[in-house]
């Protein structure tokens, strides 16, 4: 379905394949420690329930013009109803356009809601199970894997987001949450279809996001790393799980982007208020792009 490019300012990879190395067969069970894959550097901006269509098409040129760097996928994902004015204004600027929800169904009586079909020619990548819907509309994981499988099938690239709240990680119980919300989403879908797509997870604690307060970059990595296991033994993605990125959500900003990309594990940000500033997207963007450049050049790719 998807009009636009996934990413025309960076060249893909072919998923499920590795750097410097041969393509792996999904499925096989456990992790690599000499094999990498190389995965893109991603900043998507979440909107949320911020802007028009009077202004959304102009911020996001401006956005798109500061943020005009190597080596970095863009993603801007404003409200439903300004993403025409989003496309219109990033038609050859190289940055991709996303929903920021889709129902499960293609059509039918439910009413409000928006189906793939209907993103066709709007929006090439979806972000599914938010912290903000689960919340508010209550939104299960087994729900958010129907979206996904329908973005998938939708030719919609997803970003799925998971993270616990603020008592399950004081109570110790952040990655067993985290693992929960993986296997109610993932169980029983084919991981070559999902990284094939474009498969992107991120995590977002939720006492991170809007409040100013971010996870400490070595936890925001234990988890990444948490997640990639879960993957890839619990439900037996096996190398498959290291061709996923996985982006860090919650307060991120550029004076802390800087951070999280330092951990290997971490692959962007999914970047809420920050995200509407074109002077902190332009300086996330640009750290990222330096991050990009330096793991090119450890992997030997020129
Ligand atoms: C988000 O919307 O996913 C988010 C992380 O928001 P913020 O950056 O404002 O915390």
């Amino acid at each position: 379905m998807a009009s636009q490019s996934h990413s025309p300012a960076v060249p893909s990879l072919p998923f499920g394949r590795f750097a410097n190395g041969p393509s792996v067969p999904f499925g096989a069970r456990g992790r690599s420690v000499i094999m990498h894959a190389m995965r893109p550097l991603i900043i998507a901006a979440n909107w949320k329930m911020n802007t028009t269509s009077a202004d959304a098409g102009e911020l996001a040129a401006t956005i798109a013009a500061r943020t005009e760097e190597p080596g970095v996928i863009r993603v801007i994902c404003p409200p439903f109803v300004c993403l025409s004015a989003v496309r219109d204004a990033l038609v050859g600027k190289g940055v991709a356009v996303g929903a920021q929800n889709v129902h499960h169904e293609l059509a039918g009586a439910y009413t409000g809601e928006i189906s793939a079909a209907m993103l066709d020619g709007l929006a090439t990548w979806v972000i599914l199970g938010h912290s903000e819907r689960r919340r508010d509309a209550h939104e299960t994981d087994e729900l958010i894997g129907k979206k996904l499988a329908r973005a998938i099938s939708s030719g919609l690239r997803p970003i799925l987001c998971v993270g616990e709240l603020l008592a399950e990680r004081e109570a110790g119980r952040a990655v067993e949450i985290v693992a929960d919300q993986l296997r109610g989403a993932l169980a029983g879908k084919d991981p070559e279809a999902l990284v094939g797509a474009g498969f992107v997870i991120a995590y977002e604690p939720v006492w991170a996001i809007g409040t100013g307060r971010t996870a400490s970059s070595a936890d925001a990595a234990a988890m990444a790393d948490a997640i990639r296991s879960t993957l890839a033994a619990d439900l037996g993605w096996g190398q498959a799980a290291e061709s996923v990125p996985i982006l860090y959500g919650g307060s991120v900003t550029s004076a802390n982007i800087g951070e999280f990309l330092g951990e290997p594990s971490i692959d962007g940000g999914l970047v809420g208020g920050a995200s509407l500033k074109p002077d902190e997207m332009a300086g996330m963007v640009a750290r990222a792009a330096l991050v990009a450049r330096t793991r090119a050049q450890d992997k030997g790719v020129r």
